[in-house]
């Protein structure tokens, strides 16, 4: 369809990015083009309605910049997922392997309730760990999962198959 065109001609493969034999997609093209921004953004408040969603998470960081708009046209709350330290207020944290070590990301706990439907948002969707690490600190967090929604997913990683446990049923929509 269109968008998808419009989506995939504005982001850029960098190669060797960050470490050799990696093909970084670059999405700081599309979001300097508005209407591409403005198409993205309508698409995700889409999937936002469509699931039924209350909150939208965004993930540090590119998650942040697609998360907030979609929160906005779609007319609910916006809510942070940080990395670890970054968050002033009580949080809950989720500790999660990468390829050499670990990481961990944080929520304010009291941003997220039983009451509570969350659509997760981040720009691109690799190995999974970072995406399946958000849905359990959501559902520790007491909320319920909407979905998972994603500008791109690099489906040669298999992060679609390891979520399926994390996301229960709930939706994994990638543009
Ligand atoms: P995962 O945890 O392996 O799925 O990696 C996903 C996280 O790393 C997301 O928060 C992405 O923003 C980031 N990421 C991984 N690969 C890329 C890429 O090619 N372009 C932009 N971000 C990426």
């Amino acid at each position: 369809t269109g968008i998808t065109e419009l989506l995939l001609s504005r982001i850029r493969d960098v190669a060797d990015y960050p470490e050799p034999g990696v093909v970084f997609k670059d999405i700081t093209p599309l979001l300097a083009d508005p209407a591409a921004f403005a198409a993205l953004t309508d698409a995700l408040a889409g999937v936002a309605a469509e699931t039924g969603a209350t909150k939208v998470v965004g993930l540090e960081a590119r998650g942040f910049i697609l998360g907030a708009p979609v929160a906005l046209r779609a007319g609910l709350g916006f809510i942070p997922v940080r990395k670890a330290g970054k968050l002033p207020g009580a949080t809950l944290g989720q500790a999660y392997d990468l390829e050499y070590g670990s990481a961990e990301i944080e929520v304010h706990a009291e941003d997220l309730d039983a009451d509570d439907r969350v659509l997760v948002v981040d720009d691109v969707l690799a190995t999974g760990g970072t995406a399946e690490a958000s849905l359990q600190l959501i559902r520790r967090a007491g909320a319920r999962v909407a979905g998972l929604a994603v500008l791109m997913e690099l489906g040669f990683l298999g992060g679609r198959a390891r979520l399926e446990p994390a996301l229960a049923g709930a939706p994994l929509k990638a543009l």
